[in-house]
């Protein structure tokens, strides 16, 4: 049995791997574009590569995926996190997970990872041709032919591993066979506000709520102020799960914060009554009541129009109001977003409809196997990405014998 699997990432090695596990006599090779493999599996985690999610329940694990998770219930049940786990742990790779469940190789070295995958394909036979982009799948008698620019080949078996791209062109081969392409959009992003007065809080962390007006659009979790806008875990959450509406909206809307975690201004006030006492005869400075970065807070005082020497018990109430207003219901327009370095992903791809999440088998072509990327499958950041990767990979590779 004669398997091409097209694309060298984290899909394509972990399906190579997985056709020679369970199909020992197969001859697989992996066709590559470029003339490196598992290059995003190199840079991916900030270079320590955030290989998986320590969550063993996929029904929770599921929860991550914007797209996908109804699919992918159904390929965990075959290959989940403790499979990703020992799997590495068999191939010398052990895993530890940090406070946020982001799982990482105990050397924090993604090229440890690397060389697992890479290594193991080596020494297990796995052919690999470089420079060799696949620009037309052809079903053939028994088979298929894949065309490139220099040169066909005839397999008996295809594994489509080609990743995420932007460009709807990219998926063009793909839709000639028939697949129907969701068309791709980016996700997990960070939201740029323009000459915004917040830039100066650059650095500055907070657990907040953000949501997108107009939308049903919302996330709680810490927030980083950058020098171009807003990032951090709750707006990165919701850039996935917003990837396509705010697509829509060209990167043009409005976020409304609530910088207290998402506790509402009567709760503020009434804490405020409370601790009267105590703060009344302080600097508004140094009133610290909500547990605010100091820089953060001063901020906002200069905002609310009081001044951080004045006694606290002189600020009138209507800019202690004012100061609640911008605390809970803070407006900023985005406009632009900027890709978030440490992962981005695509969201739209190969349409899941024609693909069984049992097999990654295509429904048009008995032989043709889809698995990473290219699916219409993205999870939020955190090691969910790689997870489907190896999922999904493991299942085609498994499945191209039956
Ligand atoms: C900077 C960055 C950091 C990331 N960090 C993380 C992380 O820490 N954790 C996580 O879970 N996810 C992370 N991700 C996401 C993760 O890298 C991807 O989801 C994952 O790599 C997808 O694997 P894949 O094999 O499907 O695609 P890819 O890794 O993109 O591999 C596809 C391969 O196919 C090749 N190819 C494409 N078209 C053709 C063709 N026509 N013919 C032949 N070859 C072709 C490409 O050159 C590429 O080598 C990160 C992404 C980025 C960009």
């Amino acid at each position: 049995m004669r398997v091409a699997v097209i694309g060298g990432g984290a899909a394509g090695y972990f399906a190579a791997l997985s056709v020679i596990e369970h199909h020992p006599k197969a001859q697989v090779t992996i066709y590559e574009k470029s003339d490196k493999v598992l290059s995003k599996v190199r840079i991916s985690g900030g270079g320590r590569c955030n290989v998986t999610h320590d969550e063993p329940v996929v029904s929770r694990l599921i929860k991550h995926y914007p797209r996908g998770a109804n699919f992918l219930r159904k390929a965990f049940a075959i290959f989940s996190v403790p499979d990703t786990i020992a799997w590495f742990k068999r191939h010398g790779v052990a895993l530890k997970a940090e406070a946020d469940g982001r799982m990482f190789p105990i050397t924090d070295d993604s090229s440890t990872v690397v060389h697992a995958l890479y290594d193991t394909a080596m020494r297990q036979g796995v052919r690999l041709a470089l420079r060799s982009g696949v620009t037309r799948v052809e079903p053939v008698e028994g088979g298929f032919r894949l065309v490139m620019n220099d040169r066909m080949v005839m397999a008996d078996k295809v594994i489509v591993t080609t990743g995420g791209h932007p460009k709807p062109d990219s998926y063009a081969w793909l839709a000639e066979l028939g697949h129907r392409i969701e068309p791709p959009v980016p996700s997990l992003f960070t939201f740029n506000i323009p000459d915004d007065p917040i830039h100066q809080l650059m650095g500055v962390a907070l657990p907040a709520r953000v949501r997108i007006v107009g939308t049903s659009l919302e996330s709680t979790g810490p927030v980083l102020i950058t020098h171009w806008g807003l990032s951090g875990p709750a707006v990165l959450r919701l850039s996935a799960w917003g990837a396509r509406s705010l697509s829509e909206k060209a990167y043009r809307f409005t976020v409304q914060v609530n910088w207290a975690g998402g506790r509402s201004e009567e709760v503020l006030r009434s804490q405020l009554g409370a601790e009267a006492m105590t703060l009344d005869r302080k600097a508004a400075r140094n009133v610290d009541p909500f547990h605010l970065p100091t820089r953060f807070w001063v901020f906002q005082l200069d905002r609310a129009g009081i001044d951080p020497a004045q006694v606290w018990g002189t600020v009138p109430r209507k800019a202690k109001n004012r100061l609640l207003d911008l605390l809970t219901n803070d407006r900023y327009e985005v406009s632009g977003k900027t890709t978030f370095k440490e992962e981005f992903v695509t969201a739209g791809g190969v349409a899941l409809e024609q693909v069984a999440p049992l097999t990654m088998q295509s429904s048009i072509y008995p032989g043709l196997h889809f698995a990473g990327e290219v699916l219409d499958i993205d999870g939020i950041t955190g090691g969910f990405n790689f997870q489907a990767a190896w999922t999904t990979g493991f299942i085609a590779g498994r499945s191209v014998g039956g």
